[in-house]
């Protein structure tokens, strides 16, 4: 091996076992996700894999250290896009990706082995690496709807590196049954000239991309209610102010129903506190089914919900509240023999010119709740449902 290729290799031994490293500790500190440790694993073969070419003189035979190094980066490659479905919850690959990967190793023994041919040996890894790093790529962008950026980042580092390697496949299939020597310094050029440039791109734009699904995480743990898995206060906050805008810029009808659940504190004292949060999760389950995508629906306080509805009038607003209502009475949560009895009161109001922001409408249903408690609880309130708050404040029948 010439010097020049000795120090790349060193170097990629190096900072494969600094990635294996990275990607253990990943593991280990950012919640145990698989695809970090199976990461690990892969640059762990990566590193050993390394380590058997800078000590190729330590082998018996020139076999036992072609069979050794195409073990390992197999497994690597393997490894690697084994991590990609994990992450992805990709189900039918993985139980192929082991049999494929016996598959190609076969086919290399073969050409070292039984009818040694170099071109063939040489390429068959990097063309494997190509259609690993494809599926890889593809894995990526199709795992959600909207591709984040630091996914955009990975899956185009990735399938260039994939195309690169598939080029090195091309030229070392090209050196014929027994090396060329021409066309090897071409492909050990090329190879060397890609390869390590690959290799660290892609590692680092997948901790990258690693990196944007913990904020993506943090971010989904921010906003929402764990109880019940519905918004919280900050997440109804946040994407309802969003489709107040909307509904402003597009002069769009904006409806908002308030909700408690009437003497939830006596639930709790009867049944005790579990008992309250599975009643609380059925509750949140019976608002928010059969509501549409665009809805927003949110637990904004203990026993407080909200639905913010986009595009909806008062009235249908109201129709809405009013079948809620029903619905819940109708739907005791089935935790005791008699079933567990649960009544909620509601306030309902719609976007007006007067409100400067999301908060303004939703006091304005706040109120009207509050009146529906006082007068017995149960209801729609007889003013938020028939009656109009006009611009000044007053309550004016609805006509
Ligand atoms: P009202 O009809 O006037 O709304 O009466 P209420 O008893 O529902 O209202 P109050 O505000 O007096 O009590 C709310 C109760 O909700 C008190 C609190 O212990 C309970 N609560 C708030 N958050 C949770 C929770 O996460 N789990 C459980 N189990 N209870 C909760
Ligand atoms: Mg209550
Ligand atoms: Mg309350």
């Amino acid at each position: 091996m010439s010097y020049q290729f000795f120090y790349i290799i060193f170097s990629l031994m190096v900072i494969s076992a600094v990635l294996s490293l990275t990607f253990f500790m990943a593991w280990k500190n950012f919640g145990h996700e698989k695809h970090a440790l199976t990461w690990a694993a892969a640059f762990l073969a990566g590193m050993l894999q390394w380590g058997c070419t800078v000590n190729v003189d330590l082998f018996p035979s020139l076999e036992s250290y072609l069979l050794t190094e195409t073990a390992l980066s197999i497994a690597m490659i393997t490894l690697g896009l084994r991590g990609h479905c994990q992450r992805t919850r990709c189900r039918h690959l993985p139980r192929n990706l082991w049999p494929c990967s016996v598959a190609v190793y076969s086919i290399i023994v073969w050409h070292i082995l039984v009818s040694p041919h170099t071109g063939i040996r040489m390429s068959v890894v990097p063309f494997f690496a190509a259609i690993t790093l494809g599926m890889s790529s593809y894995l990526i962008i199709s795992f959600r709807q909207q591709t984040r950026p630091a996914e955009w980042a990975a899956a185009i580092a990735i399938a260039i590196f994939g195309v690169s390697q598939f080029g090195t496949g091309i030229l070392a299939f090209m050196q014929g049954a027994v090396a060329n020597e021409s066309v090897r310094a071409v492909y050990l050029h090329f190879n060397f000239l890609t390869l390590p440039a690959g290799y660290i791109a892609t590692s680092m734009l997948i901790i990258l991309m690693m990196a944007s699904d913990i904020a993506a995480q943090m971010r989904e743990m921010a906003i929402k209610d764990q109880l019940t898995g519905l918004l919280n206060r900050r997440g109804f906050s946040e994407n309802g102010e969003r489709a107040f805008s909307a509904a402003r810029r597009s002069d769009q009808p904006l409806s908002v129903i308030m909700t408690d659940i009437d003497r939830f504190k006596f639930i709790n004292d009867k049944y005790g506190h579990a008992a309250g949060d599975t009643a609380l999760a059925h509750f949140a389950n019976l608002v928010s089914e059969d509501r549409r995508q665009e809805d927003i629906v949110a637990r904004v306080g203990g026993e407080e919900f909200a639905l913010l509805l986009p595009g909806t009038e008062l009235r249908d607003a109201m129709a809405i509240a009013d079948q809620l209502c029903k619905k819940i009475g109708a739907t005791p949560l089935k935790t005791t023999v008699v079933g567990l009895p649960m009544t909620s009161s509601f306030g309902v109001a719609a976007i007006s010119d007067n409100d400067a922001t999301l908060d303004d409408m939703v006091l304005r249903a706040d109120r009207a709740l509050y009146r529906s408690k006082r007068a017995g609880r149960n209801q729609v309130d007889l003013e938020s449902s028939q009656m109009l708050l006009a611009e000044d404040g007053s309550l004016q029948p609805l006509s």
